[in-house]
């Protein structure tokens, strides 16, 4: 729903601290492929042959530069290498999980909570429902959805862009959907945006003053068709963004009952008596409504993308 924001020198950072760890001589993915058990299991299976050709060189040695490349895969890059090592069940998913992939290591070591600290996704990017706060104690922190599931590509277990930073809600409605087969947005390029936007379906006029709850809440769209449209609805369907939603009526009341007793002409009026707080109208709003409505800031608390749709549909 809201795409991630990551400049350039923040994912060089990341991938960086990715690739130290998962280089790392007691860590990571190239000391469990040198691991002489995880060596002999990708062997001695044909269905793990083109894996096995893919990390090993003649010699038997692992080729680092291949490993680099597979846990820095961008997304058309792991694309390419669902057409290459194709996909596993689930008895083969596990084995490969066991020896090779290992994601459970990954996800208890420091790097995975450095790399989140980095990132600073504070809420979901699925839904934009729930905050994901990174506690420098490492005590709490979101959990990394497989966007790519583990469970049938288990070598993008440890991929960092396969990593979603999300809530648990979501990251367990997803579970192992195939999104290479059943494509939803990918977070770390795609979004709503403009796309898609939260709109209220009444005519009540209780309702459309924020004192009623006799509405729908829906989510239109602005192309009659699009690829991206048909991920949305995909993400929809399984996330149940329009039911979730549905179910904060109660927020979209406060919003546009808060729009009503702030009229425009106040909006103004606080904008030119404060001109050392405020910039824009928008800033304004943001305040008033307790959000952040700027889209650059959508990422930052939860329902901000809804607080700006409903603020623009009934202005
Ligand atoms: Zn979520």
């Amino acid at each position: 729903m809201i795409k991630i924001q990551l400049d350039e020198d923040t994912k060089q950072d990341i991938m960086d601290m990715h690739w130290k760890d998962m280089s790392h001589k007691q860590t990571g993915l190239y000391k469990s492929l040198q691991n002489s058990s995880c060596k002999t299991v990708l062997k001695s299976r044909s269905c793990y042959e083109v894996l096995y050709n893919y990390f090993y060189n003649l010699s038997g040695n692992v080729i680092e530069q291949n490993v680099k490349k597979l846990v820095l895969a961008n997304k058309s890059q792991m694309e390419e290498y669902i057409v290459k090592l194709g996909k596993f069940n689930k008895t083969e998913s596990d084995e490969l999980q066991k020896y090779a992939f290992r994601y459970d290591k990954f996800a208890g070591r420091q790097s995975a909570y450095n790399i989140l600290k980095k990132m600073k996704v504070n809420v979901c990017p699925y839904c934009n429902r729930q905050y994901t706060f990174t506690l420098e104690n490492n005590s709490m922190r979101p959990q990394f959805d497989h966007f790519y599931p583990k469970s049938l590509y288990p070598y993008l277990a440890v991929s960092i862009f396969n990593l979603i930073p999300s809530c648990s809600i979501c990251n367990q409605a997803k579970s192992s959907l195939d999104t290479y087969k059943e494509p939803i947005l990918y977070p770390y390029e795609d979004e709503f945006g403009e796309t898609a936007k939260f709109a209220v379906d009444t005519e009540d006029i209780k309702s459309f003053l924020g004192i009623g709850e006799n509405f729908q809440l829906s989510i239109n769209y602005s192309e009659s068709h699009s690829a991206t449209q048909e991920k949305i609805k995909k993400q929809n369907n399984v996330l149940h963004l329009e039911k979730m939603y549905n179910m904060h009526k109660d927020y979209v009341c406060d919003i546009t009952l808060n729009q009503y007793i702030n009229s425009d002409d106040r909006v103004n009026e606080i904008l030119l008596k404060f001109p050392d707080l405020f910039d824009s109208k928008e800033d304004v709003l943001s305040v008033l409504h307790m959000n952040d409505i700027r889209k650059d800031n959508w990422g930052k608390r939860p329902l901000s993308k809804l607080t700006h749709d409903i603020l623009k549909k009934t202005k």
